[in-house]
């Protein structure tokens, strides 16, 4: 097998050759390029200590990213490469991070250290692959495996777990029987990791094109992340348009819509307001009335709590409280929706519509075919630059003004209100039949 190392990149491990030292690719790239994926980026690893390294490729643009770990960045053509020193991790107080690490001379320490069997595979260009703990055949049978123990690897390193899921969803992979068993039994481990690291990996395993298992099998890990989705697992909906419970319906609901961030999130909370929310009427069919509000205010708790950014608490709130409203198949609609949410969170509603939809029973597809509908009427008010919001409005403030609206809050009112026809369709957005709408304007 041959890896399509990246000529800088090649430059550099020949570099810290000729200086006597060895070099290797590993980690993720190689992991990537045997599967066929394209690297998003190529670590090396090196025996040389980290100012050997720097000494060895002297002229190229460096920064000392983490010395006391080892690592180094190094510019080349082909973007930013770290280079880090062979190295064991020293004890774990903290099931967090290593207290200090040592550096060791042995590229099969160094591989020993790293989390699952198919991220601990080496190579070189002259020698191959590098694979000390079966990684080559875990990738063929697609399976995530701990090297060593799992108890003893997650206890290290709690990130380890949601790490394991997430590289599950994103390469549509299983897990080994001992290593998904430690992580579901150590899961609470996780309450001892920082929040904006178990974000990011909650990120990469929803928009992983592998998530609906792992949301299926993994319950009790999600739920240890987001305790507040625990009353939806198992809750039945009784209800016609529902085949699912509510953490089932979730979890189909998050894979049917595309992998974006804000989008991911919003259909994994979407629901989560509606067992607090249940009523039953006399034939025991159960509502959720006010749900999308509820599930909302969770929302937001939740994201603020994984210290997610402010434009995504916005957007994800945003899309959970709007979920469940209504549109129709008309232009009118569309430009108050246009009016109201703006082009992109538009669109971004009826991804989440389809989803939740797709998600439903046969019997709730009426909401498919809708949405449907609506695209084509989309495209065309977008396409003739309808007016649908008052900055698009062929008549602006100072024309009330003229027109004779006295100053003040009227005008606001009345442009307002000339809006509302042209979203109407009672009025052309037209400067001079808007004119014409005002009483004043024929009285002056
Ligand atoms: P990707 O970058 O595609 O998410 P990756 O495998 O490159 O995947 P990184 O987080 O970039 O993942 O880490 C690079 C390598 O460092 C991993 O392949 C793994 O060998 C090792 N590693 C990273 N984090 C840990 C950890 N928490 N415990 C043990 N080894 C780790
Ligand atoms: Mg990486």
């Amino acid at each position: 097998m041959e890896l399509a190392i990246p000529r800088g990149v090649r430059a550099l491990m020949n570099r810290l050759e000729r200086h006597g030292y060895e070099a290797y690719v590993v980690g993720g790239c190689v992991r990537d390029s045997i599967l066929g994926r394209m690297p998003h980026d190529w670590d090396v690893t090196t025996s040389a200590l980290p100012h050997q390294a720097m000494a060895a490729l002297e002229g190229h643009r460096m920064f000392e990213t983490g010395l006391q770990h080892g690592t180094i960045t190094v510019l080349t053509d082909d973007g930013p490469v770290e280079v880090t020193t062979y190295r064991v991790d020293g004890a774990y107080s903290d099931n967090r991070r290593p207290d200090k690490v040592r550096f060791t001379p042995s590229l099969r320490e160094d591989l020993a250290r790293r989390d699952f069997t198919i991220n601990a595979l080496a190579y070189h260009p002259g020698s191959g692959l590098v694979d000390c703990f079966g990684g080559e055949e875990d990738l063929r049978r697609r399976l995530i495996r701990c090297v060593g123990d799992p108890d003893r690897r997650f206890h290290e390193d709690a990130l380890r777990i949601l790490r394991g899921l997430r590289f599950a969803s994103a390469l549509g992979f299983s897990l080994e029987r001992h290593t998904a068993d430690s992580l579901t039994r150590n899961r609470a481990l996780l309450g001892r990791i920082a929040s904006e690291r178990i974000r990011d990996e909650l990120v990469g395993l929803l928009c992983g094109a592998g998530v609906l298992p792992i949301l299926l099998d993994y319950v009790p890990v999600i739920t240890q992340v987001i305790p507040e989705l625990t009353p939806t697992v198992g809750f039945d909906q009784n209800n016609p348009y529902h085949i699912y419970t509510v953490y089932e319906h979730t979890a189909h609901a998050v894979a049917a819509v595309a992998p974006r961030p804000e989008l991911r999130l919003t259909m994994l909370l979407h629901d989560a307001g509606k067992p607090a929310t249940c009523t039953e009427d006399a034939d025991g069919r159960r509502h959720f009335y006010g749900h999308p509000k509820v599930s909302a205010a969770v929302a937001r708790e939740v994201l603020h709590r994984l210290r997610f950014d402010n434009a995504t608490i916005a957007r994800v709130v945003k899309l959970v409280e709007i979920h469940d409203c209504n549109l129709e198949p008309t232009e009118r609609c569309v430009l108050r929706q246009l009016n109201r949410l703006g082009e992109e969170v538009f669109r971004e509603l009826l991804l989440v519509k389809l989803a939740d939809n797709a998600a439903q029973s046969e019997y709730a597809q009426g909401w498919t075919r809708t949405v449907r509908e609506i695209e084509p009427i989309l495209e065309r008010v977008l396409t003739e630059q309808r007016c649908f919001s008052l900055k698009d409005l062929a008549v602006d403030g100072t024309d009330l003004l003229r027109a004779g609206i006295p100053a003040g809050p009227a005008v606001g009112q009345e442009l307002q209100r000339l809006l509302d026809l042209v979203l109407d369709g009672a009025c052309e957005n037209d400067r001079d039949a808007l004119l014409a709408q005002i009483p004043q304007w024929k009285e002056y």
